[in-house]
């Protein structure tokens, strides 16, 4: 291998290690997921299993919250860093570019950055998204299915009966205990580990 090829192996090994640190900061949100978790202790929650999900598109109209506190997250462990992305491009895209005519998306919610050729990176904006699952489909069809949809906790009202789940015709959606919230691809170990840390932290300093 040379020196060049070798160099380019490594900054990609550093860069996804990055993203991948920052996916656990983005899906599990911090020292605000810790609060969360306390205050529902013992609780259960709602989650989606992501490898039970069918990408129906009914999580972003059913929830009882609008815009729906269902969203796209991405693990970036997973993702294959593609410049052709089932889950950013339209099928029938004329160019791969970040135009808008090109996007799956309806709307732009996922930011597309080149890192090193022929490498790019998709970061979903959650203010922006809707969940309504295309990007996961074309992820998930054309791609190593590392976009997936989680319930944030952060927007859902945990409802005694999700509406969503009362609808979903893969029963994707089910309790899961309050701490350990998410179901996140390839994360999950760390997830919860990262989360219970948060949460001894702040009891040890109360
Ligand atoms: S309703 Fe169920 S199958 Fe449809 S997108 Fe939501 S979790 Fe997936
Ligand atoms: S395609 Fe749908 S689920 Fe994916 S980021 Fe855009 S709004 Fe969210
Ligand atoms: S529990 Fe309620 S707020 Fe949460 S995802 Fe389901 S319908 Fe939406």
């Amino acid at each position: 291998m040379s020196d060049k090829t070798e160099r380019k192996g490594m900054e990609r090994r550093r860069f996804i290690k990055r993203g991948m640190q920052a996916t656990l900061a983005v899906s599990l949100g911090g020292v605000a997921v810790a609060s969360f978790m306390k205050s529902y202790a013992g609780e259960m929650v709602w989650q989606i299993d992501p490898f039970k999900c069918v990408q129906c598109g009914r999580c972003a109209d059913e929830c009882v919250m609008m815009p729906s506190a269902v969203k796209c997250v991405h693990a970036y462990a997973l993702c294959g860093y593609c410049d052709l992305c089932g889950g950013y491009l339209k099928p029938n895209a004329n160019e791969r570019s970040t135009a808008a005519e090109n996007q799956l998306c309806p709307t732009a919610a996922i930011k597309r950055k080149f890192i090193e050729d022929p490498y790019f990176e998709y970061e979903i904006d959650e203010e922006l998204c809707i969940g309504c699952a295309k990007c996961v489909a074309g992820c998930t069809s054309f791609g190593n299915g590392s976009l997936h949809l989680q319930i944030r906790h952060d927007r859902c009202k945990n409802c005694n009966e999700c509406a969503i789940a009362r609808v979903c015709p893969a029963d994707a959606i089910t309790r899961v205990p309050a701490n350990q919230p998410y179901l996140i691809k390839g994360d999950f170990t760390a997830a919860g580990d990262k989360a219970k840390k948060d949460t001894s932290r702040m009891s040890d300093n109360n």
